[in-house]
Parts: C-alpha cells; sequence; structure tokens
C-alpha cells in the first residue's frame, strides 16, 4: 500500500495541472487514470482534436474559397479525409504524451485503472487487467470530468446516431449530417464536415444557437454560417426521436406551431450538452455529497462536505471549459499548500472555434438587463478594420464592449470575428485589473491588426468617439 499527500482522480487538464502543481509545492502525489491516455477529454476526444480538424478543415476551405481571389489557383483540390484524421490522430498522441513526460518530471506516480473511494482516505484503484491496489491519501482531489448527455427519446447506437466521439473518428465525409443541439459542439463539429462538403441541419431547442452567450453573438454566427457554409437551422424545434439505421438516421421534431418536422441524414450528431462523470466512483462510501445536477457539491474554496477532499472541473458547477478545470486545479493545490489562492469565475473567458471565432468575457447584455444594471455599449465592425479587409476582405464581425455607465469600468466583452479566440485575452486582462473602456482606449495597439478593433470599441463605448467608424 502506498502513502500520499494528495491523490487525485481523473487526468484530464483539471487532474494532471492540479497533480503538477500540488509536486511542485512539495506533495507527495498520485494520479489515477481508468484510460490508458492520461490527457481526459481535453487531449483525447475533446480540445485538441476537434481544433486539429477544425484547423484542417479550414485550409481546405480557404484552398477553394478565398486563395483564388488572393491570386492563387490550384488544380485537382480534394480532401484526403483518412489522411486528415490520421494526423488528428497523430496529433493527440504526441500531446498526450507529453502529458506522460510532465507527469515523470514532477516525480508524480500514474496509476492506470478505475479509481473509486473505498473510504475517506482510501483510494481503490482496478485496473482493466490484474489486481486492484490501494493507495492511502490524506487529501484527493476529484477531476473525473463528464461524458455527453442524451435524452430517453434519443436512441444513442454511436453508429448513426453519436456523440462528438464519434464524430472525430468517422471514416467518410458525410453527405447530411444532422446536429442536434446547436450550442459550441454542434457548431464547431458541424463547421468541420460544413467545411468538407456535408451539409449540415441543426437542429435547436431554443430560440438562437450558443444561447447561453450573449445574443448578438449567436445571431451574427448563424447569419454567417448559413451563406457562407450553407448551415441549415431548425429553430424553437422540440426533439421527439432520433433513431438509427443500418446506413441512416432520422429525427422527429414539434416547430413552434405544433407541426411534425422529420429529418433524415447519414448521420445525427447528438450534442445537447455533458454530464458529470461519477458512475462507481464510491462516493457514498466517504460521505460525499452531489448537487441537484449530480455534480460533486463544493463550497467557494472547491472543498466537498467531507474536509480534505475537493473536486474540481466538468465534475463540478460552472462552465465546462478546460482552462477553468486548470485553474480551479491550481488553486486547490495552492490552498493546499497553505496558500490563498483566488479565481474569478466571472473572468473566465469563453471561446467558439467556428468561422468567425466567437469569443466572450464577463456579463452579458442580457445579464445586465436582468440585473437592473446602467451600462453603456461600443461597437466596432471588423469591415472597418484595415487589416481584416487586407488579410480576407472580413464581412462579418464586431467587437462589443460594455461598460458601467457611472464609473466606465468594463463588464463584459463580446467580439465574433478573426482570431478573436486570441483577442479576448487582452479585454480578461483588462477586467482582471479592473479597466475602464477609456484606459483600453488610450493604450496604443499597433497597426495593421486586429486588436485596433477593440481599441475602437472602447473608444465606442467611452465617448462614441470611435476614430474609423
Ligand atoms: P476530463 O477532461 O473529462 O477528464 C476526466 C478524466 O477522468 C478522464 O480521463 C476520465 O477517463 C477520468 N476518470 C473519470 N472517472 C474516473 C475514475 N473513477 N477513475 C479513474 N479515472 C477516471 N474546452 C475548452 O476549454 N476549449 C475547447 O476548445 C474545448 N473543446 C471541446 C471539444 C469537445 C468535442 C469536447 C467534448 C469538449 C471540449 N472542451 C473544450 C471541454 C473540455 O474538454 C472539458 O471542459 C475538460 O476536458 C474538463 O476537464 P476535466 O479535467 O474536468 O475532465
Ligand atoms: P452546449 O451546452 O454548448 O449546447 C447544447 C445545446 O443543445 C444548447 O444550445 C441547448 O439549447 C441545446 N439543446 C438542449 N436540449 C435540446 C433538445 N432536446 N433539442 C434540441 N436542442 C437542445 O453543449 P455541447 O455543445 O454539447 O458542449 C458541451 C460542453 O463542452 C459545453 O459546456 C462546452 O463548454 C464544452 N465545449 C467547449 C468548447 C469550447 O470551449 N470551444 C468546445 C466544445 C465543447
Amino acid at each position: 500500500m502506498s502513502n500520499y499527500d494528495v491523490v487525485v482522480i481523473g487526468s484530464g487538464p483539471g487532474g494532471y495541472v492540479a497533480a503538477i502543481r500540488c509536486a511542485q509545492l512539495g506533495m507527495k502525489t498520485a494520479i489515477v487514470e481508468k484510460y490508458n491516455t492520461l490527457g481526459g477529454t481535453c487531449l483525447n476526444v475533446g480540445c485538441i482534436p476537434s481544433k486539429a480538424l477544425l484547423d484542417s478543415s479550414e485550409h481546405f476551405h480557404n484552398a477553394s474559397h478565398s486563395f483564388k481571389e488572393h491570386g492563387i489557383d490550384i488544380k485537382d483540390l480534394k480532401v484526403n479525409f483518412k489522411q486528415m484524421i490520421e494526423r488528428k490522430r497523430g496529433v493527440v498522441e504526441q500531446t498526450c504524451a507529453g502529458i506522460d513526460f510532465l507527469m515523470k518530471k514532477n516525480k508524480i506516480d500514474v496509476h492506470n485503472g478505475f479509481g473509486s473511494f473505498k473510504d475517506k482516505n482510501t483510494i481503490q484503484v482496478t485496473p482493466e487487467k490484474g489486481d486492484s491496489v490501494e493507495l492511502k491519501t490524506k487529501n484527493t482531489i476529484i477531476a473525473t470530468g463528464s461524458k455527453p448527455a442524451s435524452f430517453p427519446f434519443i436512441q444513442l447506437d454511436k453508429k448513426r446516431v453519436i456523440t462528438s466521439t464519434e464524430a472525430l473518428e468517422l471514416d467518410e465525409v458525410p453527405k447530411h449530417m444532422i446536429i442536434v443541439g446547436g450550442g459550441v459542439i454542434g457548431l464547431e463539429l458541424g463547421s468541420v464536415y460544413a467545411r468538407l462538403g456535408s451539409k449540415i441541419s441543426v437542429v435547436e431547442y431554443m430560440d438562437g444557437i450558443i444561447p447561453t452567450m450573449d445574443k448578438s453573438l449567436g445571431k451574427e454566427l448563424q447569419k454567417n454560417l448559413k451563406k457562407e457554409l450553407g448551415f441549415e437551422f431548425y429553430m424553437s424545434h422540440k426533439v421527439t426521436e432520433v433513431k438509427g439505421e443500418a446506413k441512416k438516421a432520422t429525427l422527429k421534431a414539434e416547430n413552434k406551431k405544433g407541426e411534425l418536422v422529420e429529418l433524415e441524414a447519414d448521420y445525427a450528431l447528438v450534442s445537447v450538452g455533458r454530464r458529470p462523470y461519477t458512475d462507481n466512483l464510491g462516493l457514498e462510501n466517504a460521505g460525499v455529497k452531489v448537487d441537484d445536477r449530480g455534480r460533486v457539491d463544493v463550497d467557494g474554496h472547491l472543498q466537498t462536505n467531507v474536509p480534505g477532499i475537493y473536486a474540481i472541473g466538468d465534475v463540478v458547477k460552472g462552465a465546462m471549459l478546460a482552462h477553468k478545470a486548470e485553474e480551479e486545479g491550481v488553486f486547490v493545490a495552492e490552498a493546499l499548500a497553505g496558500q490563498k489562492p483566488h479565481i474569478d469565475h466571472n473572468l473566465i473567458p469563453g471561446v467558439v472555434y467556428t468561422w468567425p471565432e466567437v469569443a466572450a468575457v464577463g456579463k452579458t447584455e442580457e445579464e445586465l438587463k436582468a440585473a437592473g444594471a446602467k451600462y453603456k455599449s461600443g461597437m466596432f465592425p471588423f469591415k472597418a478594420s484595415g487589416r481584416a479587409r487586407a488579410s480576407m476582405d472580413e464581412k462579418y464581425g464586431f467587437v462589443k464592449i460594455l461598460s458601467d455607465e457611472v464609473t466606465d469600468e468594463v463588464l463584459g466583452v463580446h467580439m465574433i470575428g478573426p482570431r478573436c479566440a486570441d483577442l479576448i485575452i487582452e479585454a480578461v486582462v483588462a477586467m482582471e485589473y479592473r479597466a475602464t473602456a477609456e484606459d483600453i482606449s488610450r493604450i496604443c495597439h499597433p497597426h495593421p491588426t486586429f486588436t485596433e478593433a477593440f481599441k475602437e470599441a472602447a473608444l465606442d463605448a467611452t465617448e462614441k468617439r470611435a476614430l474609423h467608424i
């Protein structure tokens, strides 16, 4: 039996980062992972493989749609989908191997097997083959992540009615794919296949896509996906059945008028959210409580109701994002070492890696209105940005800044356009330091860059004095 200061269950971005920080701070640390590769959802079947396919498909789309405009002619352009998937596998393999290296470098013991609580201080690890081992520990960090959610009326056969995991491993480009749920996964993976030639039909329950983000972003993105990639949208539709057959998937839904809508495609991708994963974890053996949505219940310090047992990432409340899981991992490690770490969950940015990219931080306009806050709004469209015009003749997108009407403090930033996934960090830094819109408008931004749109939106929010509109 081994004795540890900390055992981390789950090796996703929450778990492996928590383990590294614990080890850096001198704690004897182990990590338990049920799969053979480390890295969790993010590295194996999430962020990394989806971005690999998004980038590959974007290259193809640009080569077939915008290269000609730039004076580049290519003959016989075609997709080698097998190679695209092979490359994605290679990227995943390399990234996961990097985590093995980091575990060794930080002298973290890796236990491959299913982890479960035997009691508050004992974790049983059951490998696929061979005997179980028991780890004694002073502290445990639950970082078991999430799995795709579904509904009883969806027959998820994982062949024709699939989740994101299978959508990242198809062996053909579908002619037609139905997407149930117009959230982040549906729109990102829908973009991959639409760029490669698939017809995409999104069926969404709400009246807007990416409904948890500022409404202006969903509207602009929907317009773009329809026009540029031919997406078909079925908004405000209540799905009642999704079924797979040998070579097709079918869907039934009710529209706003109560009429039946039926769709048929090669595949139906179910992307209606993810559920926290605590199956067979033995929480009851340690007395750990979950909340009404099945998430491990934690306090403001990410500690469960049992002292010494913490939980982080997708398995607890808050946004299901890799960087949120990482921040929480570092937070718990530093708290265990007696430090006083801090996370502002309001300042965790969200990004959708479609084209144009969507990114946001802070409060949405809808949230500010609901809270009765008095705010100003500044906006700058990318079509007025010299850099956007020079590089891709950008017709879509904008940066929107919301700031307090009296103090001018920035309360929320919402952007859609080229490289917004990277641009958003300037807003996060500004908000971490409680900058005003005027502060941003007085900072020199290099020309010609996409970042100028952020400064111009700040000028617009401050005194309606943007320079280039
Ligand atoms: P996970 O990454 O889910 O890791 C949990 C790990 O715990 C898994 O390896 C699991 O096998 C293991 N485990 C579970 N139970 C046990 C047990 N009992 N014993 C041992 N091991 C166990 N987020 C972003 O921020 N950016 C993105 O671009 C992005 N893209 C995504 C794309 C897709 C297709 C998907 C599905 C998700 C994406 N996400 C993205 C979300 C991101 O992957 C998650 O928020 C993140 O992985 C959560 O990290 P985690 O450490 O909490 O859990
Ligand atoms: P999501 O919550 O983003 O979107 C789910 C969508 O499904 C919503 O628009 C919702 O209204 C809709 N929906 C729910 N029930 C429905 C029904 N019965 N019929 C039709 N529509 C329905 O969830 P997701 O896209 O599955 O992604 C899961 C998680 O993974 C998200 O929380 C996200 O944070 C994370 N993720 C992040 C990224 C990123 O950061 N770029 C990428 C992929 C996934």
